[in-house]
């Protein structure tokens, strides 16, 4: 700030000429005119404005003045002030009112958008190829049945035939709940519910079972802990190993195509006497691939054959577990796995995808139901 004068001098207080002051208005009311946005009208608010502008400095000069001097100047700061003031005002009304209507053209909200971005779910494919399976069995009149996956010792093993020192019988094959002793296991096959069916039921029984099973197998690309089989059991007065043999072509005819032929080869299950291996023939090569010079096949491995499960003639002594006359009635039962199922079917080589849940493995098979 100058120092009092006591004589009016306009030359030491130039800032305060009315040409000055008119400058310092005119520069700033461009600047406010030129500020493209908010933003940028705050600095010029600040640079034309504030406590360090051009007419803020005027105005401290204006105690430089002679007292006579005072008013004229002060008007004159003042007017320009004002004027600048009113500029600011109406640009950042104008800026605003942009700003409002550029936000409501920039985030508009499209209602006419479907509402649900989220991907549809699918269902599982071994669910949805068991219940496929199932759905062949209930065309012929079986009825769907269900048991507990933790399944008491009996079900699982006594009242199927298998003798307390059978090596499936250790923890080596069979997850115990807490321990041996409690003889709950996780169940080993869905067979238990065979015993629970025969039990439950009147008689004639025909009923197929889904679901879930547990074996210590470690996680590899054919084995895992976790698994499912389709098990079907049919007793009656007067079964044979002829009418299981019908049902098994029925299935295969039904799932695979007409016209591919299965066969059965010796086995051994505790619960079953006799006992089967059932192949049916590969539904890509039709047995083709096995003829010299012939292209390999991959769903069989050029073996004309594949692999479908085991079965046989329910053991009299497990229809006797079950209270049923064997003497009267016969029954049989086979066992399918729906992993093995769903590897040939879809061409599925590793057991990791099937369970790692991963929707880029899922989503090919789409909502079939
Ligand atoms: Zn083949």
């Amino acid at each position: 700030m100058s120092a009092p004068n006591k004589s009016y001098d306009p030359v030491e207080v130039s800032a305060l000429q009315p040409e000055a002051l008119d400058a310092a208005r005119d520069e700033a009311i461009a600047a406010i005119a030129a500020a493209a946005d908010l933003e940028e009208l705050k600095k010029v608010r600040l640079a034309h404005a504030g406590d360090r502008s051009p007419l803020a400095l005027a105005n401290r000069e204006i105690g430089a003045l002679p007292p006579a001097a005072r008013a004229d100047a002060g008007r004159r700061i003042g007017a320009a002030r004002a004027a600048v003031g009113q500029a600011l005002k109406a640009r950042q009304a104008e800026l605003e009112e942009e700003r409002d209507q550029r936000v409501l053209a920039e985030e508009t909200v499209d209602v006419t958008l479907p509402w649900d971005r989220a991907p549809r779910g699918a269902r599982h494919p071994l669910t949805t190829l068991q219940e496929r399976m199932a759905d062949v069995f209930v065309s012929m009149g079986f009825e769907v049945a269900e048991g507990p996956e933790v399944e008491a010792g009996w079900f699982n093993f006594d009242a199927l035939n298998f003798k307390p020192d059978h090596p499936a019988r250790t923890m080596q094959d069979t997850f115990f709940v807490e321990s041996e002793d409690t003889d709950l296991v996780l169940r080993t096959h869905t067979s238990p519910v065979q015993v629970r069916a025969m039990l439950s039921r009147p008689l004639p029984v025909y009923v197929v079972v889904p679901g879930r099973t547990y074996r210590t197998d470690e996680l590899d690309a054919t084995h895992s802990p976790v698994f499912h089989q389709l098990e079907g059991l049919a007793v009656d007065e007067g079964l044979t190993m002829a009418d299981l043999r019908g049902a098994i072509d029925a299935f295969v005819h039904g799932m695979f195509g007409e016209g591919l032929g299965t066969r059965f080869r010796p086995s051994y299950f505790p619960f079953t006497e006799p006992s089967a291996e059932v192949d049916m023939q590969c539904f890509v090569c039709r047995g083709g691939s096995v003829e010299p010079g012939a292209e390999p096949c991959r769903t069989c491995a050029s073996e004309g054959w594949i692999e479908l499960g085991g079965c046989g003639m329910v053991n009299p002594r497990v229809l006797v577990a079950c209270g049923i006359d064997p003497d009267r009635y016969s029954g049989w039962a086979f066992g399918l796995g729906v992993e093995r199922s769903l590897m040939f079917r879809h061409g599925v080589e590793d057991m990791h995808d099937m369970v790692e849940g991963d929707v880029r493995f899922t989503l090919p098979f789409g909502m079939e139901i």
